[in-house]
């Protein structure tokens, strides 16, 4: 069962890493621009992001050039967070962090959608920080979104 589980996790993880989700560039106006890079494994990538004045994520994407877990992870979590408001991107940024740092999956398994795939690397600390290159990026964007807005 176990081994089933972690074979359908691989296989979604593979998917996104050669089908990357909203994967390019935002140039509509006010679309935030953020690079970010991991300094462990080299992975980087630029987040681009529009929020609207409902605070809602209207438009999310990437450009990057990592490790497949990396690549992935930005897909996945680009994925999750699109539409969505900018209080509940935080709570998954912190669903997240939670799985990686401290193995704890979420309550609710749908809350992080296809990053869920990636609670194995948990156990791998030396990849921590590339599952995480994604939403450490996104984190920063919404901090520089709420400077932006004061
Ligand atoms: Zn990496």
């Amino acid at each position: 069962m176990i081994e089933n589980l972690e074979n359908l996790y691989k296989q979604i993880v593979m998917d996104h890493y050669k089908k990357p989700r909203n994967k390019g560039k935002l140039t509509e106006e006010g679309a935030l621009q953020l690079p970010y890079k991991n300094p462990t494994c080299g992975d980087v990538m630029v987040l681009y992001m529009n929020v609207d004045e409902n605070n809602k994520i209207k438009n999310i994407k990437f450009e990057g050039e990592g490790c497949s877990i990396s690549m992935a992870s930005c897909s996945m979590m680009t994925d999750l967070v699109k539409g969505k408001t900018v209080e509940e991107a935080k709570q998954s940024i912190a669903l997240f962090n939670d799985m990686i740092k401290k193995g704890e999956l979420p309550e609710d398994e749908e809350a992080l959608g296809d990053a869920l795939s990636l609670s194995g690397v948990h156990k791998l600390r030396a990849r921590h920080n590339c599952s995480l290159l994604g939403w450490n990026g996104l984190e920063k964007a919404l901090q520089q979104n709420e400077q932006h807005n004061h």
